[in-house]
């Protein structure tokens, strides 16, 4: 008896040890044959941020780099990409848009489990980056999202731009300085292009399209711009049935151009064919330029040193050092301003060689640096090459622009440098301006680095140097407190061409 109820418990006890590894084993096997089972639970029991990957890696485009954002989740997958850069203001506008539309598309998928829990969702970003020759680019993204309960997807176009070198951003509104009668131009070309689509024509809302293209600056805030061709992107359903998606309206640049502001107006448009691109020596400067904005063929370079006085250099003597600073191109009324202000910190007066065409734009500037104690110079009215121009077109030029600048200040002018310090005798011969040219070319409108920008005024700066730099480059007004810093520090004075 005893014997045998010990005996029965044995069996009980290797009947619960098997069965005991038999259920062990069995949930072993499941584990290793499924080890994807545990994230198909119930959408309650998931953890609650789902596996994030965050990619950083550097784009082909310089001070570029591209993120990757990927959430593999069952419910709701992304994948986002998108550009950031070395400015923070830039990175903040995208981080922002990311964010929200991240948050958009969580908050829907939300809403439509309540309905069905097994909906699913996806959302996809990706960008694509295109260049002009300003260096500027236009970053578009395009942000896709789906949804298992309805058959079509959503797509939504923005653009965000960027000068990487810079940090300067140019809106539409921007593009077009702010002018309504060029935006009035603009609205009726894209709705001309838009009514010429031959992809759009079956699709076109007739109604909205006038809507959509009014003359009003949010319509074309979604923009890119190449050399060949300024691309405006459109909401869906927009213009058009959504049918086709995002509409996009691409319009040749030559088209647009002359609305645009100068930085994105190339070369051979804005010099007609009286400025033919160089004299001997310049070729090479311009030659590399020659698809950068107008401004870059400011080549002045190469030219000659002027400035015989500078042979007197004393170094010994470091107070009796003198150096004039001098601006061309102006006036720009965001660069210029930031220069008068880092002038007036140090307490440095400089002179300005200035196009009568911006003069006529910006004549508040004009006054702003005369009230600030600076020179005023002349540097032609379209930044002409005048040795390729016949008498009278010189003349025009010259006395036009020193006319304009007169009526805006009140001032006399009498310093003037030839665009690319192309002069001529018969150049000279049409005015009593005195020419000024320059010893000390800091290259800013070639590398617009304000640490080259620097080293180039520490590797030739002399005492009655005149330093060539010009007030259009942002990264020239960014780098000018270390120049006059630097040159304080030398010991120069900072004087205008007339105090020199
Ligand atoms: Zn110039």
């Amino acid at each position: 008896m005893k014997n045998k109820r010990h005996k029965t418990r044995s069996i009980w006890i290797d009947i619960t040890f098997s069965l005991t590894i038999i259920l062990l084993t069995g949930a072993a096997i499941l584990l290793i044959l499924s080890p994807d089972k545990h994230t198909a639970s119930s959408p309650d029991e998931r953890p609650s941020a789902p596996p994030l990957e965050t990619e950083e890696i550097d784009s082909n485009y310089p001070g570029i780099k591209i993120i990757t954002k990927t959430s593999n989740d069952d419910i709701a997958p992304f994948a986002i990409q998108y550009p950031q850069s070395t400015h923070s203001t830039f990175n903040e506008k995208i981080t922002d848009y990311i964010t929200n539309a991240q948050k958009g598309y969580l908050e829907i998928m939300n809403s439509k489990k309540t309905f069905d829990e097994k909906t699913k969702g996806e959302l996809n970003i990706s960008y694509e980056t295109l260049t002009h020759s300003s260096g500027n680019y236009s970053f578009v993204l395009v942000n896709n999202s789906n949804f298992s309960d309805s058959p079509k997807g959503q797509t939504e176009i923005r653009s965000f731009h960027l000068n990487p070198e810079t940090g300067e951003s140019y809106t539409i509104f921007d593009l077009l300085d702010g002018n309504s009668h060029r935006l009035n131009e603009l609205s009726a070309i894209v709705q001309k292009a838009i009514e010429d689509d031959s992809t759009l024509q079956d699709h076109l809302l007739s109604k909205d399209v006038e809507l959509y293209t009014k003359p009003l600056w949010k319509n074309f805030r979604n923009y890119a711009i190449t050399d060949e061709s300024m691309i405006f992107y459109f909401d869906e359903h927009t213009i058009a049935d959504s049918e086709i998606g995002p509409p996009i309206i691409s319009i040749p640049t030559a088209k647009i151009e002359h609305l645009l502001v100068d930085v994105f107006k190339q070369v051979d448009d804005k010099t007609d064919d009286t400025k033919i691109e160089n004299s001997t020596e310049e070729t090479d400067s311009t030659g590399v330029e020659k698809n950068d904005t107008t401004d870059d063929v400011d080549a002045e370079s190469e030219d000659p040193i002027q400035n015989e006085s500078s042979s007197d250099s004393n170094e010994t003597v470091p107070s009796s050092k003198k150096v004039a600073l001098t601006f061309d191109d102006g006036p720009d009324p965001k660069v210029t301003r930031q220069i008068l202000e880092t002038l007036e910190k140090h307490n440095a007066k400089a002179t300005f060689f200035m196009l009568g065409s911006r003069v006529e734009y910006y004549p508040e500037i004009v006054k702003e640096i005369q009230e600030a104690g600076h020179e005023l110079g002349n540097h032609t009215w379209n930044h002409a090459d005048l040795t390729k121009l016949d008498t009278e077109r010189i003349i025009k030029e010259i006395n036009n622009t020193s006319a304009i600048i007169e009526k805006v200040t009140g001032e006399k002018i009498e310093a003037f440098r030839p665009p690319y310090g192309a002069v001529n005798d018969k150049v000279r011969a049409q005015s009593n301006l005195q020419i000024v040219l320059w010893d000390v070319d800091t290259l800013d409108w070639k590398h617009r680095n304000p640490q080259k920008l620097l080293q180039n005024v520490k590797e030739h700066t002399k005492d009655g140097s005149i330093v060539l730099m010009h007030d259009i480059h942002q990264s020239t007004a960014d780098g000018l407190d270390a120049v006059l810093t630097y040159l304080e520090n030398e010991g120069y004075q900072f004087v205008t061409v007339a105090e020199l």
